[in-house]
């Protein structure tokens, strides 16, 4: 092509491709719509269910441009009604949270400014608001300064950078890796067996560790056991504990087990994925020893309610996190200069990332700290008032959680555990109000999760009303 060609082509080419920078007339009528869209969405989100069984319709990319309003409505339809209504206060399953508003435009902001958050040569600034929610996490754990940590895509993404720290400051490796021993709870997030597995541990000896009454790891138990298996020759090198179980909402005794692994040697990982903000509120005594761990997992998108998408991880041992996760390469030369740990990048599997800093930064910057505090010591009450009503009514309960997760199990005279399997599907088909199921102790049993935001009391009272609901018909049908 010679250039007049080039030039015409180009001229062709412009008016198709200008289309994806759109006026500032299109702009304004498209956040319009979205404004309108998602604040009518959240007005509603007290008057719809907290699950509703759905068959997706037609979601296929089909290359013909469509209207915004289309979209919303395709969207309303197959997505925001499909499934369990994450944002809504009826969300008591799993682990909720919510998505709190200002998050969302951060995140909006974020993606129409889209600084390279990675590389502190590249986005200075961002760098360092992602750098300023991990020192801030790190006075909330009381970690030290020199600890290193980021910010992830959640929990399980959290998980794979702190064993991998852990792995190497170990040397885990080759022949090592058949004789090395991992001490769990049964009750650590299925995440932890995953991260091993995906990080080249799957031949490690994992032991699980006795639970007392409570879900508790017991101290003795573990000692025991790394005892033992140092007796015979193997490789102890890492505990995992939890700091609010899945299940069932419970607190290991972290300093306890904090100073086996100092005394032995291993590298303490504390999973505080759901419960580490709890460590904020009046529980704070619960979390003692948190701050002698090697490395904790937390997720933002729990306990700080806000949009999925940020977990954190905090290492103590730099140089473990860089051996991992630092590498160069020529067309990086320009940023090699600065500092190390200044850039995300360094601390983590991800180069090009979310700038995921913003969306934790801004609410906190926004609202303060007191609001976060007031929604969690809420849930802790919720759930004690949950339990009670519960009780009232001839449910069993389990123990009493050290945070916002509980679990319930109606004592039908026989075939309990199929009874309330047909409780929980009443359940879920009712759906007014969302809530799972687990197996604990070999038993069926059904759990409450509250930690939304938007969950208060009128919530638990339609949960309630829901299980009388429900309970009155499996009691009816099946009798
Ligand atoms: C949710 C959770 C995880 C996994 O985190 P994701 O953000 O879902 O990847 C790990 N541990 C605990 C205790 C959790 O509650």
């Amino acid at each position: 092509m010679d250039s007049q060609s080039i030039i015409e082509e180009l001229k062709k080419l412009n008016k198709i491709s200008s289309q994806l920078d759109i006026s500032q007339e299109e702009r304004a009528s498209l956040l319009n719509q979205t404004a309108e869209y998602t604040n009518n969405f959240i007005s509603t989100l007290h008057t719809i269910k907290g699950y509703q069984e759905k068959i997706v319709g037609n979601l296929s990319i089909n290359n013909k441009p469509a209207s915004l309003k289309d979209l919303l409505t395709l969207y309303q339809h197959e997505v925001a009604e499909s499934g369990i209504n994450a944002a809504s206060p009826k969300h008591l399953g799993y682990i909720p949270g919510g998505g709190v508003y200002t998050a969302a435009l951060a995140d909006f902001i974020a993606a129409i400014t889209n600084p390279f958050a990675g590389a502190y040569f590249a986005a200075p600034g961002a760098a360092t608001i992602e750098n300023e929610v991990v020192d801030w996490l790190k006075k909330v754990f009381s970690f030290p300064e020199s600890a290193v940590g980021c910010l992830s895509s959640g929990g399980s993404v959290s998980t794979l950078i702190a064993f991998t720290a852990a792995r190497d400051k170990f040397k885990i490796k080759n022949e090592v890796i058949p004789k090395s021993v991992v001490y769990l709870s049964e009750q650590v997030h299925h995440s932890t067996q995953k991260a091993l597995r995906i990080i080249g541990l799957e031949d490690v000896i994992v032991r699980y560790i006795p639970l007392d009454d409570w879900h508790k790891i017991k101290p003795d138990a573990l000692n025991a056991l790394v005892e033992k298996d140092k007796a015979e020759g193997l490789n102890p090198f890492l505990i995992v504990a939890t700091a609010g179980t899945t299940d069932t909402g419970t607190i290991d005794p972290l300093n306890d087990i904090a100073t086996i692994a100092a005394q032995q040697k291993l590298w303490f990982h504390v999973d505080a994925a759901y419960g580490g903000f709890f460590i904020l509120t009046s529980k704070k005594n619960l979390f003692k020893g948190i701050e002698r761990a090697d490395s904790i997992i937390v997720d933002p998108h729990k306990g700080l309610f806000l949009p999925y998408g940020v977990g954190a991880v905090l290492v103590k041992d730099s140089n473990a996190v860089l051996h991992s996760h630092y590498y160069t390469a020529n067309y990086m030369q320009d940023g090699q200069n600065e500092e190390l740990l200044k850039s995300p990048a360094n601390l983590s599997p991800e180069l090009t990332r979310h700038f995921r800093g913003l969306r934790v930064w801004l609410p906190l910057k926004y609202h303060g700290i007191e609001p976060f505090i007031a929604c969690l010591e809420e849930k802790l009450l919720l759930v004690q008032y949950f339990r009670m009503k519960l009780a009232a009514r001839g449910f069993c309960l389990g123990p009493e959680p050290d945070l916002s997760v509980s679990y319930f199990w109606y004592p039908f005279a026989n075939d309990a555990d199929e009874k309330n399997k047909l409780l929980m599907e009443e359940i879920h088909k009712d759906g007014s109000v969302f809530l799972s199921s687990s197996i604990i102790n070999n038993r069926f049993v059904i759990r409450i999760a509250i930690l939304a935001f938007r969950t208060k009391k009128e919530t638990i009272d339609e949960a309630v009303e829901m299980i009388d609901r429900c309970l009155e018909n499996i009691l009816s049908n099946y009798s």
